[in-house]
């Protein structure tokens, strides 16, 4: 069966590259997907043309010349409107889920009241939204659990109202494969402390309590440079593209459980990014993250534009407006 999959695929191959002679059309990039991978976007009804704008972007920098499906996650139904809408806007598969249960909810051992009580107290951005909350806890824990993921092997995450700058002329999921690199990103901000309080010292007692999880090789010093308390840098998981194992392995599960009774998603507001970063930066050895320097990309509030930008990729971004390459965290990196 594989083998005649193949010779199809082949055969496809063989018509298109015909085809695309015929009528002169130097193909960039081989029309063949390899690897098992997926984008995949938690979204609202409402995100819908934030969404296809993403796709629009996606699908002209990119995807066009792989197809690689969508995957689309929410915890309301998607509406008819929604669905036609992404779907109209690539020739890839399109699946739409919907999240629930355990998945979009308090766990038992969260007390709802102080919760609602931070809610009201708290200043920091979206310290009054429930919502936020269970994304983050969502996008931390759950994503990678949803069962329109399962053996999906690598995932691209896209949300609303973002930009892709430049052409993306290589496949990066196959070059994540083809390296063995787990965790991809693009930028890193660093975090509203307020938000985090109390993560460092429950990542301390995580690690205290499961020192066989760690890497021996582990790049902490990335998130924490005297292990004593956290300096809030995070890789921006608007943006990011991980092999999927990662957070169905055993250690990230029990990460995960550990900060969710914690508590911290529900009486702070814990963030997905600095979990993800976190536990890349205690799981993982640096050589198997890598930084995508060369995708120009923004996302409300930051961008990133290549250095070389008029030279590559035929970016529409001006790299004296996008910083993004001169945070404190992103040339951190460089450094450990
Ligand atoms: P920000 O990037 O931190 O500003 O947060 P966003 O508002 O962009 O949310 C992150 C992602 O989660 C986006 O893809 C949103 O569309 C999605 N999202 C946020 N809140 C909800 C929600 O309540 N329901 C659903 N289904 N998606 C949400
Ligand atoms: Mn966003």
């Amino acid at each position: 069966y594989l083998l005649l999959r193949d010779s199809v695929e082949d055969i496809e191959l063989q018509n298109l590259n015909l085809w695309q002679k015929v009528n002169n059309i130097k193909p960039k990039a081989p029309v063949k997907k390899r690897v098992n991978g997926a984008f995949v976007s938690l979204t609202r009804n409402s995100d819908l043309f934030g969404m296809r704008k993403t796709m629009r972007q996606i699908e002209d920098r990119f995807n066009k010349n792989y197809n690689y499906p969508y995957i689309f996650l929410n915890d309301k139904p998607f509406t008819d409107e929604f669905k036609k809408g992404v779907q109209d806007m690539t020739k890839a598969n399109v699946t739409f889920g919907l999240v629930e249960g355990e998945a979009w909810d308090y766990p038992s051992y969260v007390d709802k009241e102080k919760a609602a009580e931070v809610r009201k107290t708290a200043s920091y951005m979206h310290a009054g939204s429930e919502s936020y909350r269970f994304m983050c806890r969502f996008q931390s824990g759950y994503f990678y659990r949803h069962p329109l993921l399962d053996g999906l092997e690598y995932y691209w995450r896209i949300e609303p109202d973002v930009e892709y700058f430049c052409d993306i002329d290589y496949d990066p999921f196959e070059y994540m494969k083809e390296n063995k690199l787990v965790y991809g990103w693009n930028m890193a901000p660093g975090e509203y402390m307020a938000t985090v309080a109390t993560l460092w010292d429950s990542v301390l007692k995580f690690m205290d309590k499961y020192p066989q999880h760690i890497e021996p090789e582990n790049f902490i010093k990335y998130v924490s440079e005297d292990g004593k308390k956290y300096n809030g840098c995070h890789f921006w998981t608007n943006f990011e593209i991980a092999d999927l194992s990662f957070y169905r392995s055993k250690k990230y599960e029990d990460f995960f459980d550990f900060l969710d009774r914690e508590g911290g998603f529900f009486y702070e507001r814990w963030g997905d990014a600095p979990v993800h970063t976190i536990a890349a930066a205690i799981f993982l050895k640096k050589e198997q993250v890598h930084y995508f320097g060369d995708i120009g990309y923004y996302h409300p509030a930051m961008g990133f534009c290549p250095a070389n930008s008029d030279k590559i990729g035929k970016c529409v971004c001006d790299p004296s407006k996008h910083r993004g390459i001169d945070y404190e965290c992103r040339k951190k990196w460089d450094t450990i």
